[in-house]
């Protein structure tokens, strides 16, 4: 990379780039005119968002298109069934007014989400007193997910990330929940839930005073039951400066200092999908400080085409993280929504990729698990292949079930080398997968399912 580096001692303030000014980038415009409409056309469904840290330090620009930062955060023409992105791409060629445009991509969109938002509607949690709580998903008993209000938004928006709805403005389809009473009373209400967890979008998205009144509301309720407050986000990733010097980063430090310090576990789900993101000072700078208030930091990422379906690649990545005191955590295997067509990868090839890359790390990076489907059932873990007398089968287990005596369990599809989900496979053996009749009876009063992966 020949772009110039910052060190730790910098304070940059944050720029983004967006539909509406990526055209101003020196480096964009270097790309031709029909390679910026192809970006506009795809841009104009699937929102993204980059700012300067991921332009000037991650994306390596001499080496386009195939750059894996480059094409985590910004659109790519194939990220579009052609049928979909010709639509798009008509509709700006015959300068359609703004509505006629957001119509046309609303309409792509809820096509490539298979979770309409009646069902949402249905499927919230809900207080004993009938209250609903659009912002929390409680699907597996010990955790439960919160999404604050204040983070619906990200400090970029991964490009296969199945969120994106909650980004652009069709609100019927947007969790959101002001009142961490709710969540408190929530947590009353359910003492078998130990772990909350912070999601979004991306929660450090947020100010520290917002979230440090979340916190104090959590804290200051005393549940016996909650033993760790979780954090998903891309913060490190994406901008390192939220822990080093935004005006709010130590007051941020201070609010992880205090949930620890108030004998709560303090998980911080850092999602990086690529090596680069773990190589500049910044990031290293950014992970001690937050090492440092006695949160712990496990990794997790999917696994995608043209981003880091390579296998040594996820080893280096592992072996770093645990160098710079990280926790491995998950490998998922990327959903069935948004452009899944271009980012998904075969079950059996992402399993092969992770056991190489599993078996040539230490021990301690051996933490990892995966590739795990968050499906609708659960999350399913595909264990390996075999080969059982005659018959080739899948091995799968759930790491978390709908019913958590499903977990551990292991069984049995059939060999295909074309699955990409669950949805995919063929029971081998049975008739059925041994969960499939209790499932088909909760399908019917489950909460939705969606899973941000950061
Ligand atoms: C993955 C997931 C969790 C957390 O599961 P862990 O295995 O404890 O990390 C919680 N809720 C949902 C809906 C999930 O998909
Ligand atoms: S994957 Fe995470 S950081 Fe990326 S856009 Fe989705 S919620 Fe935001």
């Amino acid at each position: 990379m020949n772009n110039k580096q910052l060190t730790w001692d910098d304070s940059p303030s944050l720029k983004s780039y967006t539909l509406a000014n990526f055209r101003d980038l020196p480096q964009i415009q270097n790309f031709s005119e029909q390679q910026q409409f192809e970006m506009e056309v795809v841009g104009n469904v699937l929102p993204f968002k980059a700012n300067n840290y991921v332009v000037e330090q991650l994306i390596d620009w001499n080496n386009i298109p195939k750059d894996p930062m480059f094409i985590l955060t910004f659109p790519q023409k194939n990220m579009l069934k052609p049928g979909h992105f010709e639509k798009m791409s008509n509709a700006l060629k015959n300068n359609l007014d703004k509505k006629e445009i957001t119509d046309i991509a609303n309409e792509i969109r809820l096509e490539l989400n298979p979770h309409p938002a009646g069902q949402m509607e249905l499927n919230v949690p809900t207080l004993k007193d009938g209250t609903k709580l659009y912002g929390m998903q409680h699907k597996y008993k010990e955790t439960c997910l919160f999404f604050p209000s204040q983070s619906q938004t990200c400090h970029a928006y991964c490009s296969f990330c199945f969120r994106w709805p909650q980004f652009v403005g069709m609100d019927e389809m947007k969790f959101a929940m002001q009142e961490g009473e709710q969540l408190v009373q929530y947590l009353v209400e359910h003492p078998e839930i130990s772990d909350v967890l912070f999601t979004g979008g991306d929660p450090m998205i947020m100010k520290a005073r917002i979230f440090s009144k979340y916190v104090d509301t959590l804290i200051d309720a005393k549940l016996p039951n909650l033993k760790t407050i979780r954090i998903g986000t891309k913060s490190l990733s994406y901008w390192p400066y939220k822990f080093l010097t935004d005006s709010d980063s130590q007051e941020m430090l201070d609010v992880f200092r205090k949930i620890t310090d108030n004998d709560l576990h303090l998980a911080f789900m850092a999602h990086f999908n690529h090596l680069t993101e773990l190589s500049t000072d910044s990031v290293k700078r950014a992970i001690k400080e937050v090492r440092a208030t006695g949160a712990q930091i496990r990794t997790q990422s999917p696994i995608l085409a043209h981003i880091n379906d390579d296998s040594e690649m996820w080893a280096k990545m592992w072996s770093k993280q645990v160098q710079l005191g990280c926790i491995p955590y998950y490998m998922f295997v990327v959903r069935d929504t948004g452009a899944q067509h271009y980012f998904g990868i075969p079950l059996v090839r992402a399993y092969e990729i992770f056991r190489k890359a599993y078996s040539s790390v230490s021990g301690l990076a051996r933490t990892v698990r995966g590739p795990s489907m968050s499906a609708t059932p659960g999350k399913v873990h595909v264990i390996g292949t075999a080969n059982l007398s005659d018959q080739k089968v899948i091995v799968l287990r759930f790491l978390q079930g709908r019913n958590p005596d499903w977990v551990q369990r292991p069984f049995f599809a059939k060999y295909d080398e074309n699955a990409i989900w669950l949805d995919d496979l063929k029971p081998a053996l049975t008739e059925k997968f041994f969960f499939e009749d209790e499932m088909n009876i909760l399908k019917k009063t489950i909460p939705n399912d969606d899973y941000p992966e950061s």
